[in-house]
């Protein structure tokens, strides 16, 4: 396995975090090595219209805004290479990042690993994910679904944005939540729950998808909480949006993290972790905000915080 010289900054991720960063520490000169794991660009590529992002007015196309954001990292010098980390040495110095093809070593490290989708657990839900009909994604799959019955399951932002999306090709969208309320801000509440085509499905939680035996989603299985009977929606597509997990497992012994994997930075601070030049960024290291400007401004932190380090530490 080969091992080349000390990178300065190494930044692990793609997404808002990931790039902002890539930008700042490009732009002081740091020449930042960047990998990408398996979804580059982030979460925000399997968003449609982003609203909320401050500078434009008329919303983004979540994936035009990650390709943007690449290409003025790239402006700057930064370098761009495909690769999972495995596991990590923070014991050593210069720190390590074992990937599959090489041992990466690294000054500084930006971890901006994001999260993934959570995914119910419920029976057919495994045997029916990608192309049987079981999803995460529904600006991804959602035009598989002309003009057929799909269910969202979920109660938050993604979950009305998901439901909303799908009015544009299902006939129906049956939106399932556990609880009588819907958790999303009350502009998306709102519009999902006012949508003609969007039928709440309140106080249920899923209980199995069917069609494992036919190779494709034929139903799903809901379970009203409060009356305890089971009913079956005729749905072809199930688009799960019941939150995410952060993407922390090979950092996890190395650094602190909490009971649901999230990095914990330390004491008065956002970004710095207990390792000295080893900071965390976006996502993984946030369950309170998880909004693209703040993922962006945690990437910036980190940045300055390496560029910081290495200016201290002799970079
Ligand atoms: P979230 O806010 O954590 O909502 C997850 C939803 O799934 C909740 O309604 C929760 O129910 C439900 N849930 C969790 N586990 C479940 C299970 N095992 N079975 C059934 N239901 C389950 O996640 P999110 O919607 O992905 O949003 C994450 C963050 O991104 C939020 O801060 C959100 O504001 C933001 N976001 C913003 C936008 C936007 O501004 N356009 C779009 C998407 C996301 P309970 O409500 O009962 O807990």
């Amino acid at each position: 396995m080969s091992i080349t010289p000390a990178e300065n900054v190494v930044i692990i991720g793609t997404g808002c975090a990931g790039l902002t960063a890539a930008i700042y520490a490009a732009r002081a000169n740091l020449n930042p090595l960047i990998l990408e794991g398996p979804l580059p660009g982030g979460q925000l590529t399997t968003t449609s219209e982003v609203e909320n992002f401050p500078g434009f007015p008329g919303g983004v196309d979540g994936f035009q805004l990650m390709d943007s954001l690449r290409k003025q990292a790239a402006k700057f010098g930064a370098r761009f290479e495909q690769a999972l980390v495995q596991s990590v040495d923070f014991a050593s110095s210069p720190r390590e990042l074992a990937c599959a093809e090489r041992t990466i070593l690294a000054k500084t490290v930006i971890i901006a690993t994001g999260a993934s989708p959570r995914m119910t657990g419920i029976p057919g839900e495994r045997e029916l994910y990608g192309g049987k009909g079981v999803t995460t994604c529904a600006t991804c799959d959602g035009a598989f679904y002309r003009k057929m019955e799909v269910a969202v399951i979920g109660g938050g932002d993604s979950a009305a944005e998901e439901a909303l999306f799908l009015t544009r090709f299902a006939s129906k969208v049956y939106l399932v939540h556990r609880r009588d309320a819907l958790r999303a801000s009350k502009i998306m509440a709102g519009r999902a729950t006012a949508h003609p085509k969007v039928q709440m499905v309140w106080d249920s939680v899923p209980v199995a998808v069917t069609g494992v035996p036919e190779g494709a989603v034929s139903g799903l299985r809901v379970r009203n909480v409060k009356t305890g009977a089971d009913s079956v929606l005729p749905v072809k597509g199930i688009f799960v949006a019941i939150g995410h997990v952060p993407n922390s497992a090979p950092f996890s012994s190395a650094l602190d993290v909490d009971q649901n994997g999230y990095f914990v930075p330390v004491a008065g601070s956002q970004v710095r972790t207990k390792v000295p030049g080893v900071y965390v960024a976006g996502d993984c290291a946030d369950h309170v905000y998880r909004q693209a400007v703040t993922a962006a401004g945690m990437g910036c932190q980190a940045a300055i915080e390496a560029e910081r380090w290495l200016a201290e530490h002799g970079g």
